[in-house]
């Protein structure tokens, strides 16, 4: 659920629909380069990722070992999914020190950061979720219903008390993140036919449905980031003209209206914790309405 208590259900989505092509009045006005910044920002650092993680089983080049469940960087430095760390605790077994320093590390950088920045700059599964977005948006696919927006925590608990009662973390062997990631390392029918299923799903029966309100991993990383450092901004939102080309890229559209319409004595920052900071919607904005500020900067012009 938005802690606004606007759901894309009820808003974004439906404003979303009245912006067919996002995005070409800032290409007219800013160029492409500023209408698509931070989009080919964020699509170089999941490939850089990727690259890394895929240099060892290619080249045999050991840069990174591991997936993004658990990884160790230049043999020094442990990285580990919270989220997973979680399932392990929740099953009563003890982790090694280097997953516990590595889990630290990540909830850290997060924390200051933005927690789901980890779903916009990083995570492979939201390429196929921003690809079968924008197929909705070109091929004008109406049908399906985003499920409720809070479900996701739900599944979260869920799938903690199954790990407590399976004695395993239940999650990792569907987790689309790390199938995904296999997917495109080693290849395999099984791997690819998840990746499809996701893809398929956020196409035709639930628009934005599976990062936007069913992945578990999202909804971790969201509550870490919750009063991360870096926000984006309506600073400059007196000159918005209502295009409503942000609510159409927007993964999580129902966090924008809020700060974009001074409602409710609202601020001009972005607090809500759905957000993923992905710029998108500094890139399509014409007027320039947006840009990354400091959680705590109040300025509005
Ligand atoms: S919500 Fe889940 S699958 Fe989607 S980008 Fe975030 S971690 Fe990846
Ligand atoms: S508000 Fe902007 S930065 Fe946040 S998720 Fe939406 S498009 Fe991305």
């Amino acid at each position: 659920m938005s802690s606004s208590g606007v759901t894309s259900r009820s808003f974004g989505l439906h404003r979303a629909s009245a912006a067919k092509m996002p995005g070409r009045d800032a290409v007219r006005v800013k160029g492409w380069w500023l209408a698509h910044r931070f989009l080919v920002l964020r699509r170089l650092a999941q490939l850089s990722i990727f690259a890394l993680f895929l240099l060892g089983p290619l080249a045999g080049v050991w840069v990174v070992k591991g997936n993004l469940s658990s990884s160790v960087t230049l043999g020094a430095l442990p990285l580990t999914d919270p989220f997973v760390l979680a399932q392990t605790l929740a099953t009563r077994h003890w982790p090694e020190a280097t997953a516990l320093t590595g889990a630290a590390i990540v909830i850290a950088f997060y924390a200051f950061v933005g927690g789901r920045v980890f779903c916009s700059w990083v995570c492979p599964v939201n390429v196929v979720t921003d690809t079968a977005s924008w197929l909705r948006r070109r091929l004008r696919i109406t049908s399906g219903r985003a499920p409720r927006g809070g479900l996701r925590y739900w599944l979260l608990g869920a799938v903690l008390v199954a790990s407590a009662i399976a004695g395993q973390a239940v999650w990792e062997s569907v987790n689309p993140v790390s199938i995904t990631q296999r997917a495109l390392i080693f290849g395999g029918t099984l791997a690819w036919g998840a990746v499809a299923a996701v893809f398929l799903f956020d196409l035709l029966v639930a628009p934005r449905g599976w990062c936007g309100h069913l992945c578990p991993v999202g909804a971790a990383y969201a509550l870490i980031g919750s009063k991360s450092l870096l926000r984006v901004s309506a600073a400059h939102s007196s000159r918005c003209n209502d295009c409503a080309d942000c609510y159409a890229v927007c993964p999580e559209p129902q966090v924008i209206v809020l700060p974009l319409k001074c409602k409710d004595g609202a601020g001009p920052v972005i607090t809500d914790r759905e957000c993923s900071n992905c710029g998108r919607c500094i890139d399509v904005c014409a007027p320039d309405v947006f840009r990354f500020t400091p959680r705590f900067d109040p300025r509005r012009d």
